[in-house]
């Protein structure tokens, strides 16, 4: 049987990949991977630099792994909707097989091509452990609530094993190989290529996961907070890709830890992604309205100096302005720093979430539509079991907790590096020797800060509290 395998960029993989293993067993296996416009278009593709990057590196990669099978990645540039079902009636394909997508554009997607090719198109599950849509509450609704969720999940499901590459793939013919086009590069795109990002790749996905496991898993439970060690798994690049299933995560982690506290910590991770993804399934109106609808018409300011700031890293509260640069940098931001980073903009800042999601959109590596509408929406109190709207966390002493000897600071503020670490969250505290023996010049090379923060917290309370009446908890 002619089976098209369609890699769609969440599946960047040969090891554990369904689709893949379906179409071999069935006979001839043609991979595909269309240059869909909606991505590729250099205007659009300029405007996602660190993710088209990951991607771009990833396919090549994809393409090297099927290559030394004996297969091939045919590569066509169009409109998915288009190109696909016209390459089934000009190559005579029997079936098109691929991953299915919670995000609602490959939803629409995927239900336009189902309309051209009926049943030649099949979906598998694997973006998730659990199929989202499966979990429902007692009253046969979506859970709105994690903990209730994980507990379901955990109780409900046991992932299974993941298997292994296939040593040999089938040769691709000739009629499908003469669409194909050469992989554009980055400077193809008008991107220059970022040397400080994750290398994409099921390769480097498997050496993360490794070193991971060599090194930090151990003490996740302990240090995943700490925004000055590489405490945490640097994964979600590869998860978001595919370049790793989330099975072989789950499964190694257990392996590895054993029931241990860092290996449920590690697990509870990957159950919040779970959760994200099923949200969004469910309720994909989410990526237009707040969870919460008394969320809705809240009057968010409009401060375009106070935007700027926030984005440039110079809002002259540290551990923010650390958070801002080391996305820009290198596509990537510790999660504490994107609790506390999400938190300053949406409550100090009382600027609209979506504008902070859309500029995480734009510069993460790791950008994906369930987990950044979700911890955005957590962030700013309006989400599915977000943290409560009058919760505001103080940078400062989130800063000191996190990054209790300021190395996160000094790593991505430059012009602190010489602050005692006594000032390095609060260096409008400091007298002007120390200021002035670590060459900071408040207002001058290092902004004072933009609001005061006791002010800029009860001027968010007094607001959010009349817009919400005060009713919700
Ligand atoms: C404002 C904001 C925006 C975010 N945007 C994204 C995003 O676009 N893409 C993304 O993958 N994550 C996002 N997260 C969740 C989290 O910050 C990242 O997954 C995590 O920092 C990635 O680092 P890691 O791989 O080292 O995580 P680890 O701590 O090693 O966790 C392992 C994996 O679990 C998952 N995970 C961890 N924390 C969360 C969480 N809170 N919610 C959902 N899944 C989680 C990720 O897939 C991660 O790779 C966001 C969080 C916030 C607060």
């Amino acid at each position: 049987m002619r089976t098209v395998v369609w890699f769609r960029g969440k599946d960047l993989r040969i090891s554990d990949h369904a689709p893949l293993r379906a179409a071999v067993s069935a006979g001839e296996a043609l991979p595909l991977f269309v240059l869909d416009p909606y991505f590729f278009a250099p205007a659009r593709a300029r405007q996602l630099p660190h993710r088209i990057q990951f991607l771009l590196e990833s396919l090549a990669a994809l393409e090297g792994n099927l290559r030394s099978r004996g297969s091939r990645l045919v590569l066509i540039e169009g409109k998915s909707v288009d190109i696909v079902p016209r390459l089934v009636e000009s190559c005579k394909v029997d079936r098109v097989v691929a991953y299915s997508w919670v995000a609602p554009i490959g939803r629409e997607r995927d239900r336009r091509i189902g309309e051209a090719l009926g049943d030649r198109f099949e979906l598998f599950e694997g973006e998730t452990l659990q199929p989202p849509g499966t979990l429902r509450s007692g009253s046969g609704r979506p859970y709105s609530v994690f903990s209730a969720f994980s507990r379901a999940w955990l109780r409900t499901f046991a992932p299974g094993k993941p298997f292994a590459a296939p040593r040999s793939l089938p040769p691709v013919t000739g009629d499908i190989l003469e669409q194909s086009v050469p992989m554009p590069s980055c400077e193809d795109l008008g991107i220059a290529p970022n040397p400080r990002l994750q290398r994409g790749g099921e390769r480097a996905a498997h050496e993360r996961l490794h070193a991971f496991l060599r090194g930090p898993a151990a003490d996740y439970a302990e240090q995943r907070d700490r925004m000055d060690l590489d405490g945490t798994s640097r994964l979600s690049a590869d998860l978001k890709f595919g370049t790793l299933s989330v099975r072989q995560v789950w499964a190694a982690v257990g392996e590895t830890l054993g029931d241990t506290p860092s290996a449920r910590a590690f697990q509870n991770e990957l159950i919040w992604r779970e959760f994200t993804h099923s949200s969004l399934y469910d309720r994909p109106e989410l990526l237009q309205v707040p969870f919460h609808s008394d969320f809705q018409g809240f009057p968010w300011r409009k401060d375009e100096e106070a935007w700027e700031a926030w984005v440039a890293g110079k809002t002259g509260y540290p551990v923010v302005d650390a958070a801002a640069r080391q996305l820009l940098a290198e596509g990537f931001v510790h999660n504490r720093a994107r609790m506390i980073s999400a938190s300053f903009l949406t409550k100090h800042l009382m600027m609209e979430y979506r504008r902070g999601e859309s500029h995480y959109m734009q510069y993460l590596t790791d950008g994906d539509w369930a987990q950044n509408n979700a911890g955005w929406q957590w962030s700013a109190g309006c989400g599915c079991d977000a943290q409560p709207y009058f919760r505001v966390f103080n940078p400062t002493t989130q800063g000191q907790k996190f990054d209790p000897n300021g190395a996160y600071v000094r790593r991505w503020v430059s012009e602190l590096a010489k602050m005692p670490t006594k000032y390095i969250h609060s260096p409008w505290n400091a007298p002007d020797t120390i200021l002035g023996d670590a060459g900071v010049c408040l207002g001058d090379n290092y902004p004072r800060p933009i609001v005061d923060h006791q002010q800029a917290r009860q001027r968010y309370l007094d607001v959010a509290g009349a817009h919400l009446k005060g009713g919700r908890q």
